[in-house]
């Protein structure tokens, strides 16, 4: 007997934006976690939404993103700290600025408006850019919004709808029937559900494996710091010197930056984080690209861990077998392509076409990835990337 319409694996952002719409079109939803809600990725997150210039063929989800972000606060009834004031690409150097003249290529194959500026118009839009700014890329689309708040209000919205999230209950295994999926294992025995979500981020590709399933995520770990609160200096969301940071409504900035850290994990277990010396390097750096914050209070730093497809794209994608199952991981830009991506899982789940552009999004793109993916790139576990 089935307890659930839909069990959601993973309360991380994109699971709780899945389980809120399904709740929300009239299914009875139960959301299982492994740890506590939005512990992972999701809380970590420094909160840009990417319009994914860089990647052409998911831009047009992170579009429909964009609008839903701008009435999420009404939608769910509570605050998210959206703010819609643009993006902004720094170079500090002659590489940098090399490098962002090529992305700015890559950009205008969208129908998003960027422009490409001097160092000058830069420190125009950021008056605290350090004078070695060369120039960059801004866009006024796009904002950032508060991580942990945002989680919090897909949680307590889909708890609303009288939604049930499961906490410190790890899936340790999908159960399928008949080319059908039968619901889970966990170690307080099996839930049975017609449908099933899998949002565990880089842990669906454990979960997928024993089904015979190939989903190449590879989990990597990146570092992030926050200063206690300073003077209104920005409002864009600002990327440059190997970093991000903006400023949050009560005026801390919050930063994160590489390089990045293969990991490996295991099924139902928290993946160790531990900070290591990036944090010293992204704090030099920081100091480079914005020169106020010499002299700044660093209030904490924390790591998190995120998935990372080959093609580094969000991926979406219902089975044909087992029927009934949607799994979704959004290669370390989740946070800001959430609204759109529980839509369009809900709708899959639901047995609907989804009105949200996903066509090029699904797992078929990865069928000639060779199982040794992650040793062929150098991604494996204990090696860096710039
Ligand atoms: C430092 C940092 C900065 C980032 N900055 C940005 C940004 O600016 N913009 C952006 O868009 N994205 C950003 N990201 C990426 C973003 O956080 C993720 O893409 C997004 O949170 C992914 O959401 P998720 O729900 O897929 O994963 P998660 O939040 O990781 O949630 C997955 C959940 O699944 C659970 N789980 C795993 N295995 C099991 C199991 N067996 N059973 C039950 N539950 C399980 C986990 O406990 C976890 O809670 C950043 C990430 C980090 C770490």
């Amino acid at each position: 007997m089935k307890n659930f319409d839909i069990i959601v694996v993973g309360a991380g952002i994109l699971g709780l934006a899945t389980a809120y719409q399904a709740q929300k079109a009239g299914a009875k939803v139960l959301v299982l976690d492994a740890g506590a809600t939005a512990y992972e990725a999701s809380s970590r997150a420094t909160g840009y939404l990417s319009l994914r210039g860089e990647t052409p063929a998911e831009s047009p989800l992170a579009q429909e993103a964009e609008k839903l972000w701008d009435s999420l606060d009404d939608e769910l009834g509570y605050p998210t700290e959206w703010t819609q004031k643009g993006r902004i690409w720094a170079a500090l150097d002659e590489r940098e600025l090399d490098e962002l003249k090529s992305l700015y290529g890559t950009f205008q194959k969208t129908d998003i408006p960027f422009e490409f500026l001097d160092g000058d118009a830069m420190r125009k839009l950021i008056p605290c850019l350090s004078p070695n700014c060369l120039g960059g890329i801004w866009t006024s689309r796009s904002g950032h919004a508060n991580p942990q708040r945002t989680s919090q209000a897909f949680a307590w919205a889909f708890n609303d709808l009288g939604g049930e999230i499961r906490e410190y209950t790890p899936v340790l295994e999908l159960l399928a029937e008949g080319g059908k999926v039968k619901g889970v294992r966990t170690p307080q025995g099996e839930l049975h559900c017609d449908k099933l979500a899998l949002c565990a981020a880089a842990h669906n590709s454990l979960l997928l494996a024993p089904l015979g399933i190939h989903f190449p995520l590879a989990p990597v770990r990146l570092e992030a710091l926050v200063t206690t609160p300073m003077p209104p200096l920005f409002e864009q969301a600002f990327i440059g010197n190997g970093l991000s940071i903006r400023q949050t409504k009560r005026g801390n900035l919050h930063m994160n930056g590489g390089p990045y850290e293969w990991v490996d994990l295991e099924i139902g277990k928290e993946p160790a984080k531990p900070n290591t010396q990036i944090v010293r390097n992204i704090l030099r750096r920081a100091i480079e690209t914005m020169p106020v914050l010499k002299g700044a209070q660093f209030l904490r730093s924390w790591a998190g861990i995120v998935d990372m497809a080959p093609d580094q794209m969000t991926t979406i994608h219902r089975f044909e077998s087992p029927a009934g199952l949607v799994t979704a991981a959004c290669s370390g830009h989740g946070f800001g392509m959430a609204p759109a991506v529980g839509i369009a899982v809900s709708q899959l789940l639901m047995n609907r076409e989804t009105a949200m552009p996903v066509g090029q999004l699904s797992l078929d793109r990865f069928k000639n990835v060779a199982p040794d993916w992650r040793v062929r790139r150098n991604w494996q576990a204990g090696r860096y990337n710039s």
